[in-house]
């Protein structure tokens, strides 16, 4: 049977060390649930006595009963020269009321005398009667050696030391920490490798990225006998970040032969990563292992064409094996074999309207030439390549929208704008305010549609960007914008391009709206055609363009 690795995840205290990473009390319990629901052993849910919010998670956690995983709560040892039960900290530990304790010391001498200011001899005090005293209180103790390995490279008996005074307390895990993550992979190796037979106590790492040596220092961690991995969901945390437990879980489970989660859990991996960068407000990495957008994409047409006889010509692993998903790009780069694979992705029928793959590759050559870039727009390329070839059927026309922008000597800049469209026979005028003229114009849109199409309150924005990009023909600058859109199935990215920035702005948001409704209303094939027929291609000339510039440049 595979040897069971607990993984321990500490996203809610060291990843929200992270530069941008915030997370309120109530975002921290739902990132918990899912953890629990994903079968992650420990989940740390912060240091109780450092802050009122994490105070204030530990109440509403003691509410909620969690499944799979152990609710912890994370703490220093004692302060110097007074009792346990006198440190308010350590009372706060307590009243989490959770049946496991991390308690961090110090393991390294420099911190203990020069940091803290105490004896090596009181250190090690501190040490053992803080564990023990936890053990006297029932709770299972995990014991953060901070600084192992500096520490032991610094003084490797009183590192030693360290440990077996936590030992003696009853710790029931010690975890050798990289706290500042500049240990050398061989370096960690040759340590656990002289310090794990001393030691009759189950082990674990805790890994830092500084010298993006995180995962390669927990995969030699276990190897050397740990059971334990902390880490954080994507990786983030202080300075360079925590090793990443989606990636350390990919690896020891799906290369290595170790066993962390049921195995069904591993196809939620992606699922996982994604929702908690979402609920983080991070923008997920493209190039995450695994289970990043670009994890298992292919751009260049030698590999497309490779791949399309055998997927494993160009890659790992199956994507499906971690919840993510094959994709092929397609850009001026591309050749025919990306549009076969994609529209047969898309299921699409090449041909209608004279559109085969040879005139797609023609046709997208020809718009990024103006400014369009597909392989970062796949939503906008879907819907093109159904649009030219017939496939699609237009839910709504914009009639007319206008925007205006407001401000005076004094206050902040207000935005509203109007908009009518129409929905079969039907028309909507709706008007909205926001915090710019896009964001006016989206909300008005989507205000507009909410009556026909329920579905796109379930919308929200990813990304929004703009860039400035060199007329091709000496012509004036113009801007693209970039917008990236999320339901709770997928995450897409639609594209505009014009002089106006208004204008490619709404490009981009029609896409994005158009391609979620495409998704369901798609009528039949014949149907589509004949209308197809009937009407215009793209949405790229608004009739309130003019009106705009003029708006913008007034
Ligand atoms: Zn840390």
């Amino acid at each position: 049977m595979a040897k069971q690795i607990a993984l321990y995840d500490t996203t809610l205290r060291d990843g929200t060390q992270g530069e941008q990473v915030n997370l309120s009390a109530e975002d921290k319990l739902r990132i918990a649930q899912k953890l629990d629901e994903f079968g992650i052993q420990y989940v740390e849910g912060g240091w109780p006595g450092s802050n009122p919010k994490d105070a204030r998670f530990f109440e509403m956690a003691q509410k909620v009963a969690l499944k799979n995983a152990r609710l912890t709560a994370f703490g220093s040892t004692r302060r110097a020269d007074i009792n346990p039960e006198e440190d308010q900290n350590i009372r706060a530990l307590l009243g989490t009321e959770t049946e496991t304790v991390t308690i961090f010391g110090k393991s390294w001498d420099l911190h203990a005398s020069e940091i803290l200011g105490v004896s090596l001899h009181e250190n090690l005090s501190m040490i053992e009667e803080t564990v023990a005293y936890l053990k006297g209180r029932d709770r299972e103790v995990v014991y953060d050696a901070e600084h192992f390995f500096d520490g032991y490279k610094n003084n490797p008996d009183y590192a030693l030391e360290t440990v077996r005074a936590a030992a003696r307390g009853g710790a029931d895990v010690i975890v050798f920490c990289d706290t500042n993550g500049g240990t050398m992979t061989h370096e960690l190796q040759r340590i656990l490798e002289e310090v794990m037979p001393q030691l009759t106590v189950p082990t674990g790492i805790h890994a830092h990225n500084d010298c993006g040596l995180a995962l390669a220092n927990s995969l030699t961690a276990v190897q050397a006998g740990a059971v334990m991995v902390q880490g954080t969901i994507n990786g983030y945390g202080e300075r360079c970040g925590n090793v990443d437990l989606i990636s350390v879980l990919g690896n020891l489970q799906l290369k290595m032969g170790y066993s962390c989660i049921e195995p069904e859990g591993l196809r939620r991996m992606t699922e996982l990563s994604r929702y908690v960068s979402e609920v983080a407000n991070m923008p997920p990495l493209k190039e995450r292992p695994f289970v990043g957008k670009s994890a298992f994409t292919h751009k260049a047409g030698v590999h497309v064409s490779a791949i399309q006889k055998r997927p494993a010509a160009y890659e790992h692993m199956e994507p499906e094996e971690v919840g993510n998903r094959r994709r092929v790009l397609v850009s001026d780069l591309a050749g025919k074999s990306n549009i076969d694979y994609k529209t047969r992705e898309m299921d699409i029928k090449l041909g209608g309207n004279g559109y085969d793959n040879k005139k797609i590759v023609q046709e997208i050559k020809r718009l990024e030439d103006e400014g369009y870039q597909f392989d970062a727009a796949e939503g906008s390329l879907e819907l093109l390549i159904k649009k030219v070839t017939g496939q699609f059927e237009e839910p709504f026309t914009l009639e007319s929208f206008r925007v205006t922008i407001e401000k005076n000597r004094s206050g902040p800049s207000t935005s509203q704008a109007t908009i009518k469209i129409s929905v079969g026979d039907d028309h909507e005028i709706t008007a909205a305010e926001g915090d710019g003229p896009v964001n006016a114009l989206d909300n008005a849109l989507r205000k507009a549609l909410n009556k026909f199409f329920p579905q796109i309150k379930e919308m929200g924005l990813v990304d929004f960007k703009v860039r400035v990009i060199e007329g091709s023909d000496g012509t004036g600058a113009k801007v693209r914008v970039q917008i990236e859109s999320r339901d709770s199935r997928e995450i897409w990215s639609t594209i505009g391009v014009s002089e106006n920035v208004i204008e490619a702005s709404w490009q981009a948001l029609v896409d994005s709206v158009q391609y979620k409704l495409s998704k369901e209303l798609n009528g039949p094939r014949e149907k589509r055609e004949k209308q197809a027929s009937n009407e215009e291609t793209t949405t790229a000339d608004s009739p309130a363009q003019g009106e705009l510039r003029g708006v913008l440049s007034g």
